[in-house]
């Protein structure tokens, strides 16, 4: 017999995948069935970690949140202040963003500057990137921000 949690847990993850699935429907204009097998052979409706985080299955420090992007604390921080900020729908990559995801990209950053203001690093600044593909090291398949401050950044990155 499952446990109540268990059941809710299969309930929310189960609910988060017929949203992805119906937004993306209409976001990516998915509207013939080889564009939809397509979409399913690039892996976006695998379990995708920042998809969980975004739809609150997977726990993490949320930092900011509206109904396009969210930002929380990178587990594994690499400066005093280390953040992620990603969109709510799934995107793999920087290069995987379309013409009119502009808007997106401008709401993601201005959420890194109001997260750095409320931490207190706005003024000091913060370097923010995105990794892309292997040799970047891009690990989590899910597009995102890391936005780094609380330090002085060396350069050339490693
Ligand atoms: P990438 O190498 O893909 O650019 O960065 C992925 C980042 O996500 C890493 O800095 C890693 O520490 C962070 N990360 C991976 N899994 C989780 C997680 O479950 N929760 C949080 N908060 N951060 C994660
Ligand atoms: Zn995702």
């Amino acid at each position: 017999m499952r446990s109540h949690e268990e059941l809710e847990g299969g309930f929310r993850a189960g609910w988060g995948w017929w949203r992805r699935a119906v937004g993306a429907w209409r976001m990516e204009g998915l509207g013939s069935l080889e564009g939809i097998s397509t979409w399913l052979e690039e892996g976006n409706m695998e379990d995708c970690v920042f998809c969980g985080i975004a739809e609150g299955r997977v726990p993490s420090e949320i930092l900011y949140s509206d109904e396009r992007v969210v930002a929380f604390r990178d587990i594994e921080p690499q400066a005093p202040v280390h953040f992620l900020v990603v969109p709510r729908r799934h995107v793999e990559s920087a290069f995987h963003l379309k013409g009119e995801d502009g808007d997106l990209l401008a709401a993601m950053f201005a959420a890194a500057r109001q997260v750095c203001s409320e931490l207190g690093v706005e003024s000091s600044g913060a370097r923010i990137l995105t990794n892309v593909g292997p040799d970047a090291g891009q690990v989590v398949m899910h597009f995102h921000l890391h936005v780094l401050g609380g330090r002085p950044m060396g350069w050339p990155p490693g």
